[in-house]
C-alpha cells in the first residue's frame, strides 16, 4: 500500500487543525486506497495526535535528536515525539541537511534512535541541480542511501523519501523517466545496504507533488508514494494527492 505523508515545514497553527479535521471527515466517509501521513510542527503533534486516534491519519515529526536526553536546548528526542502522539518521523530532510549541515552519519544515528523508540522514520535523500547537471544524481542518492540508513532498520517498517533538492517549492519536477532510474538506484542502494528485507519497504518520492501530477508520478514502477510539502497544508489539495494514489 503506497504512503502519502504531508510535511508542513513551519507551517500550521492551532487553526489549521480544521484543515486535519475536514481531511478525516472525507477519508472517514470515503477510505483511502494508501496510507496517510501528515507531519506537522511539533507543537501541533500531541493535538493532531489526539483528535486522529484510531482514524485514517497517522501523525508524524519532522525531525528528533540522536540522543535520547540530555543538555541540548530547543531540541527533542524521539520517545518525546512518541509520548506526544507521533508515529513516524521525517529524517534528513534537504532543508536540514543544508540548513543545520546534518550528515547521512547524523541521518542514520537518528534513524537508529527512532527505531530504537518506537518511531518508523522516513529518511530524506537527494540531489542538488548542481549534481543533477554534472550527471552525478545517482550516485550521489545512492551514497546517501547507504550512509544514511542504519543496519538496525533491516526488517522494520521504514521509508526512504527521493527528494531532489532542485524540486523541492520550485514547481520544478524530474521527467518520469528520470524519477524511475533514481527509484531504481535507491531500491538497489537499500537491498546493498540491508539485504532483501527491503523489497517491501517504501520509497516516495517528493518535491512539487501536486493534485495534477500525482497520478503520473505515483505510476511511476518503484514509487511507493509521496512526500508532499506546499500541497499538503490544504485538506483539498493534498485528498487530490491521495485520491491519486
Ligand atoms: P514541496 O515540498 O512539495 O513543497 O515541493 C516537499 C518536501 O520538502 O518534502
Amino acid at each position: 500500500m503506497k504512503l502519502i505523508a504531508g510535511n508542513w515545514k513551519m507551517n500550521g497553527a492551532g487553526a489549521d487543525l480544521a484543515e486535519v479535521a475536514a481531511l478525516r471527515a472525507s477519508l472517514d466517509e470515503t477510505p483511502a486506497a494508501c496510507r496517510v501521513a501528515i507531519c506537522p510542527p511539533a507543537t501541533l503533534i500531541q493535538r493532531m495526535a489526539a483528535a486522529q486516534t484510531g482514524g485514517p491519519v497517522e501523525i508524524g515529526a519532522q525531525d528528533c535528536r540522536a540522543e535520547a536526553s540530555g543538555a541540548y536546548t530547543g531540541d527533542i528526542s524521539a520517545s518525546m515525539l512518541v509520548d506526544a502522539g507521533a508515529t513516524l518521523v521525517i529524517l534528513g530532510h534537504s532543508e536540514r541537511r543544508q540548513g543545520y549541515g546534518e550528515t547521512d552519519l547524523l541521518v542514520s544515528a537518528k534513524a537508529e534512535a527512532a527505531l530504537a523508540a518506537g518511531l518508523s522514520p522516513i529518511v530524506c535523500v537527494g540531489e542538488t541541480l548542481a549534481q543533477r547537471e554534472a550527471g552525478d544524481a545517482v550516485e550521489v542518492v545512492r551514497k546517501q542511501v547507504v550512509n544514511s540508513l542504519p543496519l538496525a532498520l533491516a526488517g522494520q517498517a521504514f521509508a526512504v523519501a527521493y527528494e531532489p533538492v532542485w524540486a523541492i517549492g520550485t514547481g520544478l519536477t524530474p521527467t518520469l523517466e528520470q524519477i524511475e532510474e533514481v527509484h531504481r538506484a535507491v531500491r538497489a542502494a537499500m537491498i546493498e545496504r540491508l539485504g532483501l528485507a527491503v523489497a517491501a519497504v517504501p520509497i516516495l518520492y517528493g518535491g512539487s507533488v501536486k493534485p495534477d501530477n500525482a497520478r503520473d508520478i505515483l505510476a511511476v514502477p518503484e514509487v511507493g508514494g509521496a512526500l508532499v510539502g506546499g500541497a499538503s497544508l490544504k485538506a483539498k489539495d493534498f485528498l487530490g494527492i491521495i485520491r491519486a494514489a
